[in-house]
Parts: structure tokens; C-alpha cells; sequence
């Protein structure tokens, strides 16, 4: 018969009395380490809706869906808990000071229907006031133009979506005027417009 070593005696003695290491979950409420790195949660305050929380998950667990077909157009920033790894690439990846999306103690993640695996947030979207296409979201725009400085007055597309962010001029005003030209130039456009408008000369 083998013998056990002295180190297991000790160890098999030492948890009669100060109890096994595992939990006693489900019966009694599991409460982590608060070092813990569980589900990461966004901050809808915080994220400027940049994407690079998505650019860098390595298992796919952060996605997007650009809503431009009625008067609000949004960005959905997804979480799929369901395959998060949690390896915390977002928050050290995220452009806002690390608080768009953060790890919590979360770790129960069970669920019978999985769309409830789904944690999403909305940021508001700016479109090119030419063709309509998806420029960024709109705290993005800000956020960069703050980031910048005065070089944001040299262009047009940050210093008015800024002073739109600023309540300085109205949010709603968009020129009626479309002629691809000098008075274009002054507006809000994605890159390919802003290239057309300035090559063109009227
Ligand atoms: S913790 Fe890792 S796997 Fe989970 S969403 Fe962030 S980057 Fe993706
Ligand atoms: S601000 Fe942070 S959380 Fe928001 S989209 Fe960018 S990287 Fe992701």
C-alpha cells in the first residue's frame, strides 16, 4: 500500500480546519476578490463610441451597428458576454482614459435565453451632410477635437461639429445649399466629400 507524504497529511488536517478553499456556491452567494477581473461593463458616459475596444478583442466579444435609416442616427456598441474571455484588452485599449468599458467582478453570467448575453449602449452618430455616409460618433469628434487643441480650426469638420457639441451653433442647421463647391466646404463631410469639395473649384 502507498503511504501519502507528510506534506498531504498536512495539507488533509489543515482543511479540517480551516474549511475547504472552494465555495459553497450555489447554495451560498459567491463573493470574489475584489482584484477580480470578471465582465467588462461599458460606461455610456465615458465611451466615445471609437471602436478600438472592438479592434483589439481577441475573441470577437465586442461588435457594432451603425443605425442611419431614421432621424437618429446611432452607433450600438455590443458586448457579447457569452464569449468574452475576459482578458481586459478593451480597457486597456480604450481611448477615454481607460473608463469606456471597464472590468467589474461580475462573473455569473448564466442565462437561458442568449440574447440576455448582451450588453449594449448607444452613442449618437454624425453624417456627412453631403452624401449621409457615417463619419464618427459624434462625442469622437469631440473627443478628438479636444485632444487637438487650435489645430481643430483647421478643419471644418471638427470646429463645427465642436461648436454644435458646445450648444454654439444650432444642431439642426444644415445648409440647403448643395453645390459640391466653395460653400460646401463649410460643412460637416466625410473624407471622400471634403476631397471632392476642395478639388473642385466654382
Ligand atoms: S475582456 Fe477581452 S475578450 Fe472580453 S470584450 Fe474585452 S477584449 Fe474582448
Ligand atoms: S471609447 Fe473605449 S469603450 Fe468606447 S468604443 Fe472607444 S475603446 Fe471602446
Amino acid at each position: 500500500m502507498k503511504l501519502p507524504k507528510i506534506r498531504e497529511l498536512l495539507e488533509a488536517i489543515k482543511a479540517l480546519i480551516v474549511g475547504p478553499y472552494t465555495s459553497k456556491f450555489p447554495y451560498k452567494p459567491h463573493i470574489p476578490h475584489p482584484n477580480f477581473r470578471g465582465q467588462p461593463i461599458y460606461n455610456p458616459d465615458k465611451c466615445v463610441g471609437c471602436l478600438a475596444c472592438e479592434e483589439v478583442c481577441p475573441s470577437e466579444a465586442i461588435g457594432h451597428e451603425d443605425i442611419t435609416d431614421d432621424s437618429e442616427p446611432r452607433r450600438l456598441m455590443i458586448h457579447y458576454t457569452d464569449t468574452c474571455i475576459f482578458c481586459g484588452s478593451c480597457e486597456a485599449a480604450c481611448i477615454a482614459d481607460n473608463e469606456g468599458i471597464k472590468q467589474s467582478n461580475d462573473w455569473e453570467l448564466s442565462f437561458f435565453d442568449r440574447k440576455e448575453a448582451q450588453e449594449t449602449i448607444e452613442k449618437e452618430l454624425q453624417l456627412c451632410e453631403i452624401c449621409g455616409e457615417v463619419i464618427a460618433c459624434k462625442d469622437h469628434l469631440k473627443w478628438i477635437s479636444e485632444k487637438i487643441g487650435e489645430l481643430a480650426y483647421s478643419s471644418p469638420s471638427l470646429y463645427f461639429s465642436r461648436l454644435k457639441s458646445l450648444g454654439i451653433i444650432d444642431e439642426n442647421i444644415i445648409s440647403a445649399v448643395r453645390d459640391s463647391g466653395r460653400s460646401d466646404r463649410v460643412k460637416i463631410l466625410c473624407a471622400r466629400c471634403r476631397r471632392e469639395t476642395t478639388l473642385t473649384t466654382r
